[in-house]
């Protein structure tokens, strides 16, 4: 490996990677693979998550074209230097921040959104000009290997490589000199990225997890109602079926319209997986047998299960798990102290929605707070008074395909942040270059002053 990282090295020095047309190149190759391979990476997604291919392109080929597009697009003007202006008191000066690749950078990536979640770092690491290791998850084998056999293909495997491996193949490279390591997984591997990371100071972006919440407000048209309970569906159970970092964790509803949030769910949900969803192909699989038996063993304890209003069923051969509600589960039992990563959602009765942001302080920073409401002053309390790494009104996971806002984590949530302009800029180093004219210095530079009246 090291000899491999080695001529990665070097061929950075030769600055092919810096110049536009090579970025660009690139660019379009990954657009190529994506375009030309579509058909492979819906199947690959299947084998690995159950994904249908609606979901497949709504979440990971569209939003890469998307993405690609919007790095093509904006290329040469990221890439230019920008004037900066000085201060009266520096004249004759004249600034600029130049933009600059950092070398050779790292991308581990997790299993949930197998390409999105590697494809979409890498656009960014290319667009900047750099060289590229990346390494799936081994979750999503099939993920993986359609990246290890088919990207090299489309790419200049001079500076891009994809490794396949697990964590110990995730240990081995993390003991290598990178000049950024960009991390999509837990908050337990997140801390053993940024230790490994402290040996050579590299900088890190963790893209990590936690329990985002949503909070429902009492609404009062109808319409609104089953448009907060359509979206808190299809954003907990009809996105990898609730293995996602931005899926609701939980809700945070009033008592007294909490039996209507269910009733509608309960609506909500049938009419998107039918009365039999086990049966219909738009749910997607838990991604492996691990993870079903953490679910198994959430819903073993007697009060969890007391509290479950809908769903509640498993399959485990086929690695299903029917949407499943539960009402005030116990607030110690594991569904409320951890990330539940699955299509379990918890929903929490509150006295009044205000308490709400008690209750989100309480716990770590979150990747994202939902709420659905109209209520302007709950609004701006919520903005004001909660932190998060971004905030959605009445709608979840939607910011995901914003290029123009950061997306990232904030404290346990995550460090860094990336999409659009975003991630050019994170693999990106914005070189302060300042230049002087010869022509005048001004006299107080420059002692001695003694011969100044104005000097004691
Ligand atoms: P994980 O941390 O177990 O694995 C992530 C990656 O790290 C994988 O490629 C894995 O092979 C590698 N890895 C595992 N152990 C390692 C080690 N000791 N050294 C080096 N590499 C190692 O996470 P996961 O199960 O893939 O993902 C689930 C978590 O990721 C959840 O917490 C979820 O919220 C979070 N997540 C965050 C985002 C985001 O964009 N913020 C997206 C998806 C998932």
């Amino acid at each position: 490996m090291e000899s491999e990282l080695e001529r990665m090295r070097e061929y950075f020095k030769t600055g092919n990677t810096k110049c536009a047309s090579w970025r660009l190149s690139q660019l379009k190759g990954l657009l190529l693979f994506i375009k030309e391979r579509e058909a492979d990476i819906f199947q690959a997604l299947k084998k690995d998550l159950g994904k249908h291919p609606v979901e497949a392109f709504r979440d990971e080929v569209g939003l890469l074209i998307k993405s690609i597009n919007f790095a093509l697009k904006g290329l040469k003007t990221w890439m230019s230097s920008k004037k900066v202006n000085v201060p009266k008191i520096a004249f004759l000066t004249t600034a600029e921040l130049v933009p600059q690749p950092l070398g050779l950078v790292l991308i581990i990536s997790s299993w949930n959104f197998p390409l999105g979640l590697s494809l979409e770092p890498l656009i960014g690491a290319i667009a900047a000009g750099n060289t590229v290791v990346l390494k799936p998850s081994e979750l999503a084998p099939a993920c993986a290997s359609l990246l290890v056999n088919l990207l090299p293909t489309y790419l200049d495997t001079r500076a891009i490589k994809v490794v396949q491996g697990g964590s110990s193949v995730g240990e081995q490279l993390l003991q290598k000199k990178w000049d950024k390591i960009f991390f999509t997984g837990s908050a337990r591997v997140g801390r053993i990225v940024m230790s490994a990371a402290v040996k050579n100071l590299t900088p890190v972006v963790l893209e990590l997890g936690g329990k985002c919440p949503a909070v429902v407000d009492s609404l009062s048209s109808s319409w609104d109602k089953q448009a907060t309970a359509n979206r808190i569906a299809v954003a907990k159970f009809g996105s990898c079926a609730g293995q996602a970092c931005l899926a609701i964790d939980y809700v945070l509803v009033e008592k007294k319209f909490a039996s209507t949030l269910v009733e509608l769910m309960k609506d909500s949900i049938k009419n998107m997986f039918g009365d039999n969803p086990r049966e219909s192909n738009t749910m997607a699989r838990i991604i492996n047998k691990h993870h079903f038996s953490r679910f198994k063993n959430i819903l073993s304890d007697l009060a969890v299960q007391k509290s479950i209003v809908y769903g509640g069923s498993m399959d485990e051969e086929n690695l299903f798990i029917k949407p499943t509600i539960l009402l005030d589960p116990p607030l110690q039992s594991e569904i409320m102290t951890d990330e539940i990563f699955g299509p379990l959602l918890p929903i929490i009765t509150l006295d009044k929605i205000e308490d709400s942001i008690e209750f989100i302080n309480s716990k770590p920073k979150p990747l994202a707070v939902y709420a659905f409401t109209k209520n302007k002053q709950l609004k701006r309390r919520l903005e004001a008074e909660t932190s998060s790494g971004s905030l959605v009104f009445n709608d979840a996971l939607v910011q995901y395909v914003l290029d123009t806002v950061p997306f990232g984590g904030i404290g346990e949530s995550g460090i860094g942040k990336y999409h659009g302009k975003f991630s050019f800029d994170t693999f990106t180093h914005h070189k302060a270059v300042t230049r002087r004219s010869f022509l005048i210095d001004a006299w107080f530079r420059f002692p001695p002053w003694n011969g100044h009246k104005f000097m004691l």
